[in-house]
């Protein structure tokens, strides 16, 4: 279906070998593959643009020129630079949850995967870090949605705040505030409403809840094969009610994962966690080699 990048500039390479040490013009032509290669794995074209710039320095030192394997020097260059693009400055950070009970908000929009998210997370922390979760459902609006965490919940043996028809969002995330304290949890993670785009009432809503909670770590959900979409819901929701990190899902799917880099480099927001899959436990830390590896082809 694509072709790979180390063959985009094999072929690239191959012609030029016979002719010497690379040209200026060599080595834009091998950029054009680069970003034909960035474009088809969904990368966005201002970051496509500005990620070859970058790229194209390094690729003209004369390591690269006079070497016998261009082609080969070239990727490693562009797979780096992925590296450090999507890693930001360091290693991942792990979720702020010490000092219980930590609230976890949860933001994004509907169909992102959101809810089914927040469990796969809540049965991580309690799985891996044997952390005591408590789970809210803030949707209001769609009963079935809070009926969906209540299930998930009771399949991973995570705790859900009960359902109190009629209460609003912040009346629901005060309560699961105070329950998460007389419980003794160390973690409550509270799932807010999402609607299918971004509008005042939505973003007022969460507005609310932020302030209520004042959570340590506030993840929004996007699908990830919506490339350029889901970096501006990020930057929506960043704007409004602040993010800390990013989980994108359906990243078992056809996508090439360019919109992580993206992502990383319009928001400047880790990626914290990627959905593989529909299952509880399909849900990953972020690796960036991996997705690298996959924007390479
Ligand atoms: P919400 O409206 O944002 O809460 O979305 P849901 O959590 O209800 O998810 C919508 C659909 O996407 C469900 O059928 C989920 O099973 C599915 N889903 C969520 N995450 C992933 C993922 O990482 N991979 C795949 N393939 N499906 C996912």
């Amino acid at each position: 279906m694509f072709e790979n990048l180390s063959d985009r500039l094999g072929g690239v390479f191959d012609r030029l070998t016979k002719q010497g040490a690379l040209s200026e013009d060599d080595v834009a032509a091998a950029m054009r593959e680069v970003r034909v290669a960035l474009l088809e794995a969904d990368v966005s074209l201002p970051v496509a643009r500005s990620f070859v710039k970058s790229v194209t320095q390094k690729a003209t030192g004369s390591a690269v020129t006079k070497s016998v394997t261009p082609g080969q020097q070239v990727v490693k260059i562009v797979h780096d630079e992925l590296i450090k693009v999507l890693q930001g400055d360091g290693q991942p950070e792990a979720l702020r949850i010490d000092n219980p009970p930590a609230p976890i908000l949860m933001v994004g929009l509907q169909g992102s995967g959101k809810t089914t998210t927040t469990a796969k997370l809540a049965k991580r922390l309690k799985d891996r870090e044997k952390k005591r979760v408590l789970m809210a459902s803030l949707d209001t609006n769609r009963p079935a949605a809070m009926e969906q965490l209540a299930i998930l919940g009771q399949q991973i043996g995570v705790d859900t705040l009960p359902i109190v028809p009629g209460q609003t969002a912040t009346q629901i995330a005060s309560r699961a505030k105070q329950q998460a304290s007389l419980g003794g949890y160390d973690v409550y993670m509270l799932d807010t409403a999402g609607r299918l785009h971004i509008d005042q009432v939505l973003m007022d809503e969460v507005q609310a809840v932020r302030d209520i909670a004042q959570p340590r770590e506030t993840l929004l959900v996007v699908d990830g094969l919506t490339g350029q979409d889901a970096v501006n819901v990020a930057t929506e929701f960043d704007g409004k009610v602040g993010i800390s990190g990013v989980v994108l899902t359906r990243m078992d799917g056809d996508g090439r994962g360019g919109a992580a880099l993206s992502m990383r480099a319009v928001t400047g927001k880790p990626i914290r966690f990627v959905g593989l899959g529909e299952k509880m436990d399909a849900l990953e830390g972020f690796d960036a080699q991996r997705i690298a590896g996959r924007i390479l082809g």
